[in-house]
């Protein structure tokens, strides 16, 4: 199948073949037609299957004809992840590149006043993320009337990030007759609900069940201590031939242990985490794709925009505690047809989580042991065994994430945040919006959090006091 059998324009065709590809990729293949047709979608992908030019393709063609009115868009393509919503924007440069749509970014941590001017001055496509979607919104800034193509990208990961409530705000604001296309990467019964209610009579294309990761991908488990892990970590990056890879930790605070530790032993290392400022997050990732920077360490959900078709490897340094997350992970190498390797750096505490990957990929990894970092995960910590270092790990909180995680995600986002459950409505969307849009952390303590039973009013004294005056 060729990009001229979907049924696309000359001028997106050439666009296409500046880039270089030579034929769609099965999403593509199902999906552009159908969205050509205006049919709504219901498309179960994840990254690295081409699933984002596989609707920014058909609405460059669709909205080639028309123009947008000053603050009223005639698209909107919600992302999770400002990164995610910056690629997408990319996409739309590089393919519309021979068609004159104007697009605008709404993404938290950059300017306001830029992103007004843009809308004031009309836009074919708005790339938002929800909560600077609603902000601006709110502010009279844009008008959601004429949108007539909506696209809810990354679905169960809106879920995990506790957007849905948005998501449902913003698709009532929108006019009833529009075409709705949907993607996520899985379909738990929650997102099923989701497609149901906002798609209408959807065609359903799928790829890559998100429980299958990549066939090209040589993945391996690395077991070990977890003392060990940095030089584990250290080791295998000097054995293996990197060109480019990711090192993925659980917590953001790791991100930064193992970005200095790299840095220190002489690797040219960045960090990729949801606390640092846009700009910092911006230039690190223009460094790793320019090549300057060769290993970025990251969590998760900062690492969800990285799109680096080319990636060589994939590391592990925390066993990823939802097992999609590892699909998602090792889904960054071996993109569309490449080879990639992968590591997982596993200890005796992560094993149940390594059992549940293992159980959802439907597959055995094969074990890599390394010279004197070995350890035999099926053998449980003996009474006396090693004690220091079980108790340092009992001390270093080491279990107590696990533990914690193992809440489905629906669950896990209330209890991460404990405002979001006492905090008044208009409040708890402040406050997301706020949190900089991908918190992957645990709160610690009460931070701003105001419990709910000193925001009640104080009872009145009784009157009975001022009688027995
Ligand atoms: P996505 O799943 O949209 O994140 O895309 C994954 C990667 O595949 C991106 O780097 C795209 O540039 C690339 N890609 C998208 N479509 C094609 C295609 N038809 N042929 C080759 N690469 C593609």
């Amino acid at each position: 199948m060729h990009f001229a059998d979907l049924g696309l324009k000359p001028e997106i065709l050439r666009a296409v073949e500046d880039v270089g590809y030579t034929s769609p990729t099965p999403i593509q293949e199902q999906a552009i037609p159908y969205v050509l047709q205006g049919r709504d979608v219901l498309g179960i992908a994840q990254t690295g299957t081409g699933k984002t030019a596989s609707f920014t393709l058909p609405m460059i063609e669709i909205l080639a004809n028309g123009r947008a009115r000053a603050r009223m868009p005639r698209s909107l393509i919600l992302e999770p992840t400002r990164e995610l919503a910056a690629q997408v924007a990319e996409n739309f440069e590089l393919y519309g590149k021979y068609e004159k749509l104007n697009y605008a970014l709404l993404i938290g941590g950059e300017s306001f006043d830029e992103q007004i001017r843009k809308l004031d001055r009309g836009v074919d496509v708005l790339i938002a993320t929800p909560g600077r979607m609603l902000d601006l919104f709110e502010r009279g800034k844009v008008l959601l009337a004429d949108v007539r193509i909506l696209v809810i990208d990354e679905a169960d990961r809106m879920l995990d990030m506790g957007f849905i409530p948005d998501i449902e705000r913003i698709v009532g604001l929108l006019p009833p007759l529009r075409q709705t296309l949907f993607f996520s990467a899985t379909m738990p019964p929650e997102i099923r609900r989701l497609a149901d209610a906002f798609l209408s009579n959807p065609k359903q294309v799928a790829v890559a069940p998100a429980s299958s990761t990549a066939e090209k991908v040589e993945q391996h488990i690395v077991p070990v201590d977890r003392e060990d892990k940095r030089e584990a970590l250290r080791r295998l990056l000097r054995q293996e031939q990197i060109r480019n890879a990711l090192v993925f930790c659980n917590r953001k605070r790791d991100v930064s242990i193992v970005c200095r530790s790299l840095q220190k032993h002489g690797f040219n290392a960045g960090q990729l985490h949801g606390d640092m400022v846009q700009s910092a997050r911006t230039e690190t990732l223009e460094k790793f794709k320019a090549g300057e920077v060769q290993i970025l360490v990251c969590s998760d959900v900062a690492a969800r925009g990285i799109d680096i078709s080319d990636l060589s490897h994939v590391f592990n340094f925390d066993v990823p505690i939802h097992a999609e997350d590892y699909v998602h992970r090792i889904g960054r190498t071996g993109r569309a047809g490449r080879s990639g390797r992968a590591f997982t750096l596993v200890t005796r505490d992560e094993k149940k989580f390594l059992d549940a990957i293992l159980r959802l990929i439907k597959r055995d990894l094969p074990i890599l042991e390394l010279p004197d970092l070995a350890v035999d995960l099926n053998a449980a910590p003996e009474e006396g065994e090693r004690p220091s270092r079980n108790r340092r790990e009992r001390r270093s909180g080491a279990e107590k994430e696990p533990r914690e995680s193992r809440q489905r995600p629906a669950e896990r986002s209330a209890a991460e945040d404990p405002a979001r459950e006492a905090a008044p409505k208009p409040e708890r969307r402040r406050r997301e919006r706020d949190r900089d849009e991908d918190r992957d952390e645990v709160v610690v303590g009460l931070g701003d959090h105001v419990p709910a039973f000193l925001l009640r009013p104080v009872p009145k004294p009784p009157r009975r006091a001022a009688v027995s005056d």
